[in-house]
Parts: C-alpha cells; structure tokens; sequence
C-alpha cells in the first residue's frame, strides 16, 4: 500500500481531534474526535467513507488510551499502511519557531518552556505529542504553530508601549495566533485571483469562537489583532478582546474581584455571551434578533461587528495596497449578517456587499461577495487540517 497521508492531531485538554488527510490534494479520508477525556464518559467517534462509529474509552480514559484505540482503528481498516507523519497543532512557537519542526526532545522541551506564555494550550498539546510519539514511535512527528505565520511581523507591530525589558527578558510582545488559517486563506485568496502570493496585499478575518484579523502585505503577516495570548483585539464568542487595562485594576480594587474571577471574566463570560446576556453562539443571537426582535442580541453583534470593522480599517496604516478582505471561520463563512455589518462600515475604504452573493455565499461555498466595481471581499473556507497535513509533508520531504 502507498504511504500517501498524514494524520493531524489538535489535543485539547479533554479532547483530540484527528484526521488522516492526503497532503497534496488535502482529500481527507478519515475524520474524529475523542471528548470527554478524563472522565468516564470519554468516547471515541471515528469517521470513515461515510460511516460514523462511537466507541466508549477504557480507563484511563485518557489521551494516551484514545489514540490507543485510533491505532487499532487505523491497523483494522487497513489505514496505517498509509501514514506518512504525524503532524500536530502547537499553539504557542514564541520566537523560536516560525516555520514547522520536526519533533525531537529538544523541540519538545522548548514547547514545554514555552508553556509559560500559553499555559492553557502548549501543555495539552505536548499531552497529545506524548502519547502519539508513544503511539507511532516509528513515524516523524512534525510540530505546526498557530504563531508562526505571524513571525515576519516588525518590531513596530509587535512591541507593546511597556518598559523594553519587559520584551528583552521576559519575551512579552504581541505573537499572534490563528496563523495556519491566516496562511492558509491568503494562500487561497492569491489562487483565486490568478495572483503570485507574494504579490497580495490582503486583509483576513478568523471569526470563529475565536476571533482574529491580520494584515498580509506581499504575502506576509504585517501586523494581526491577537498579542501575547489570545485575549487581545477583537470581541468573541466569550472573550472581550481589548479594553482599557484599567479596568482590570478597577475591578480588582473597588469591586472586590480576585485574579482568578477576573481571568474568567475575560475570558469565559465576555463578548458575545457577557454583552448578550444569552449566548455565545452567533446562530443563536442571529436567531434571537430574527425572531424576537432581542435587543441586547443585536447590541452584542453590533458590538462585534464595529470593533471588525474598526479593526480593518485600522491596518489602513499598515499597508500600501489593499486587493481586498476575507472572511472565514465559522461566523466569517457562514453569517451573512456579520459580513454585511462589518463591510457597510468600510465604505471609506471602497468596499461594497453584493446582498444576494452575501446570501449564497455560505455553508462552505467559497466567493467573491464585493459589489461590482468595489474592492474584492471574499469569503473563503478555512482548512488549517490540510495547512498541518501539507506543511508536515513538506518537511518530512526535505528532510529525506
Ligand atoms: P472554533 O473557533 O471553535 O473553531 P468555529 O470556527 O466553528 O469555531 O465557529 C463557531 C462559530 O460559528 C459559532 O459562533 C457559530 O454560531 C458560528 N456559526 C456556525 N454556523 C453558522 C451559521 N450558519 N450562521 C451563523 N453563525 C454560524
């Protein structure tokens, strides 16, 4: 059997996410996820031609027991025989890794140290690159960072206005995140116009629960809305974005928060969720202010919506030359409303809706939404499995 797939693995804390792709055509062949870890409702379900299985895991119940039972999947329907590399999301590369690294205990100890600028994510993802190495120690394992996209940001985008030690010695600075995606739609996006990639000049939009813009000059990150964590810029599903730093001060001396409730404010009971009072999930809001008119729903999109298009226009400085914007991740492809708020305030900026390209372009169709004889505005489904899948072959490629 030819070896022609690699399978990406995206390790939460209490869930694994894989799927076996073909790295060149990015045709997927097997899709899963295993919930729940660490708990004696883990389960496994499995997707392949078509057919779903859901399996309970065994004790431990843990990351290391799912991919035990991926490995006997895979060895059952034949699918091993085909694994090239296993490739992983890592969230956080810091300054050492702006491109994909094959994963060796050095790599894998510097993923570790890099933990304390994302506590929440590079652990758990080690958890995942443990077990798999364990799992398939006779395969290459590359690691693919959310912030490497965004490395060829300058000193002028990345630098807070702190004390410059702060940076020197303590790595403090924005860093980016959703970079794969990013990546990934400007790619795309220069494919679609017939375009050289390191010609484009484009501005792209991640709304997903997490939400995220960055501006690409010449194929390039210049500048992106997320900093050091992925807190900072734009509004979310229950995070705030950016907000007066004074207000962490406020609530912790006058109203009495400690760190820990503030943490959690920010970060689990803000955006959408803490503005609406009902949900963090834009279907539900655009649903509540379609059917019960919910005004406090429609505050929270128009919110939402505003600091997007603050956003983008805000990289008016960042770049020489705009070919047009881009919408992805799960609100960006699907959400006609969102796209249509956000792009009525960039008038200024020559951009337009077509209102019936708005309406079709949705549930994974890919288009071009501008007006005509307007900047293009394009919405573009996201792939970042594919982004691991490939930039894992190329690796492995070269290292061969
Ligand atoms: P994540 O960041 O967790 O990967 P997604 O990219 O899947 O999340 O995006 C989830 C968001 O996309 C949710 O707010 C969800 O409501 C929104 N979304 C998904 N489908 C639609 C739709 N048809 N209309 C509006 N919003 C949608």
């Amino acid at each position: 059997m030819t070896k022609d797939c690699v399978l990406v693995i995206n390790c939460g804390s209490s869930s694994l996410k894989f799927s076996l792709i073909m790295p060149q055509s990015g045709q997927t062949i097997l899709t899963g996820l295993a919930e729940r870890l660490l708990s004696s409702e883990a389960s496994i379900t499995i997707k392949l031609d078509g057919n779903k299985e859901t399996t309970a895991l065994v004790e431990p119940y843990d990351h290391q027991t799912a991919l035990s039972q991926l490995v006997s999947f895979l060895y059952q329907h034949k699918c091993e025989q085909r694994l090239l590399a296993i490739g992983h999301r890592v969230v956080h590369g810091g300054e050492q890794y702006s491109k994909p690294e094959l994963i060796s205990d050095v790599v894998e100890r510097t993923i570790e140290a890099l933990a304390a600028l994302a506590p929440l994510h590079n652990p758990v993802n080690l958890v995942g690159i443990r077990a798999s190495r364990q799992a398939f120690s006779h395969l290459p394992q590359v690691a693919v960072f959310d912030t490497a996209f965004h490395q060829t940001m300058d000193k002028v985008a990345y630098l807070y206005g702190l004390p410059f030690e702060l940076y020197s010695q303590h790595s403090i600075r924005r860093y980016g995140f959703h970079g794969t995606s990013h990546y990934f739609v400007a790619k795309r996006f220069a494919e679609l116009t017939d375009s050289p990639v390191d010609d484009i000049n484009v501005i792209t939009a991640h709304l997903g629960n997490g939400c995220s813009v960055a501006a690409i000059a010449g194929g390039k990150c210049v500048d992106t809305s997320m900093g050091l964590t992925p807190l900072e810029g734009l509004v979310m599903g229950t995070r705030s974005g950016s907000l007066d730093p004074g207000i962490i001060f406020h609530l912790y001396k006058q109203l009495g928060y400690s760190i820990e409730q503030i943490d959690n404010l920010l970060n689990k009971e803000s955006g959408l969720l803490g503005i609406s009072q009902l949900s963090n999930d834009c279907r539900t809001l655009e649903q509540a202010i379609a059917e019960q008119g919910n005004e406090q729903a429609d505050l929270a999109m128009d919110i939402f919506c505003y600091q997007i298009s603050k956003t983008i226009a805000s990289y008016s400085a960042s770049l020489s030359n705009l070919d047009g914007i881009v919408f992805t991740g799960g609100i960006g492809e699907n959400s006609s409303l969102v796209r249509q708020r956000v792009v009525n305030r960039l008038k200024l900026l020559g951009f337009a809706i077509d209102d019936s390209a708005n309406t079709d372009t949705r549930f994974g169709k890919c288009g071009n939404i501008a007006k005509s004889s307007h900047r293009d505005c394009w919405v573009i489904p996201t792939n970042e499995e594919w982004v691991i899948a490939e930039q894992t072959y190329q690796l492995i490629s070269e290292d061969n």
